[in-house]
């Protein structure tokens, strides 16, 4: 049995004084039965570190480079996140890939450099609804995977995977849990053919994952977790997702 992971993006939101009310109220009503993280900016990673040192809640990144160490205004690297102790590092964001026009093979090299230094990169992978509504949605995601199975090698059991309907990201329609674990399983049978591993491996739903429709998602069989947007900001609302999961 697999167990869960439920993992917050906090996006670009937060400040001192929220963050520690949010992760206070998080640390107060654990434990969950499942993994936990947080994935926060990068200007909180060391207050968050602090904030969570000795539970059993994990922090990471939203984003991380490609490249080693070296002359890249602006960016950070996988290594200097592990410094800062993150568990895990979200790489191909819908917004990422929408916004900054990541491509595949750039989000398979951060999955990489992520690996490399330890870290577990989560991936994100999704249709748009026009694509979906073309029938696109499995040559997508098998798109969007293969890639990065084909940088990771004999290392792509080792990431997690969240199946992310961009339709479904901050808009508060979410997926029915039948149309997510159809994709999950495909996506599940698309590592099983690269990887011994597949069967424990975590592929973890996303998109407006909220208390209310968490247990149903959550409920199906290859559904691992979430990763949780705008309700990983609300103590209350992101645990219970975490108690669902439990
Ligand atoms: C996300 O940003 O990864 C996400 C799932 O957002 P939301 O839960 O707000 O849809």
């Amino acid at each position: 049995m697999r167990r869960k992971l439920v993992a917050g993006n906090w996006k670009m939101h937060g400040n001192h004084r929220a963050n520690a009310e949010l992760l206070a109220g998080i640390i107060g009503v654990r434990p969950f039965g499942c993994d936990v993280a947080v994935c926060v900016p990068y200007p909180y990673l060391s207050e968050t570190a602090v904030a969570l040192a000795g539970s059993d809640l994990r922090w990471g990144a939203q984003d991380c480079s490609a490249h080693e160490p070296g002359a890249y205004t602006g960016e950070v690297s996988a290594a200097m996140l592990a410094e800062f102790g993150c568990r895990y590092v979200i790489v191909g964001h819908s917004e990422r890939r929408q916004y900054h026009a990541e491509t595949d093979q750039l989000v398979a090299d951060k999955a990489k450099a992520a690996l490399a230094c330890g870290i577990t990169p989560i991936v994100c992978v999704g249709e748009t609804l026009a694509q979906r509504e073309a029938g696109q949605t499995e040559a997508v995601v098998k798109r969007q995977l293969s890639a990065v199975i084909h940088a990771l090698g004999h290392c792509a059991g080792e990431m997690v995977v969240a199946y992310e309907p961009v339709w479904a990201i901050g808009t508060g329609r979410v997926a029915t849990p039948d149309q997510a674990q159809s994709v999950h399983a495909l996506l599940r049978a698309q590592l099983g053919a690269a990887t011994a591993h597949a069967g424990d491996m975590k592929i973890l739903y996303g998109g407006s994952m909220k208390p209310d429709n968490a247990a149903s998602l959550l409920s199906q069989p290859d559904i691992d977790g979430g990763l949780i947007g705008g309700a990983s900001l609300k103590a209350a609302d992101f645990a219970a997702i975490c108690r669902a999961a439990g």
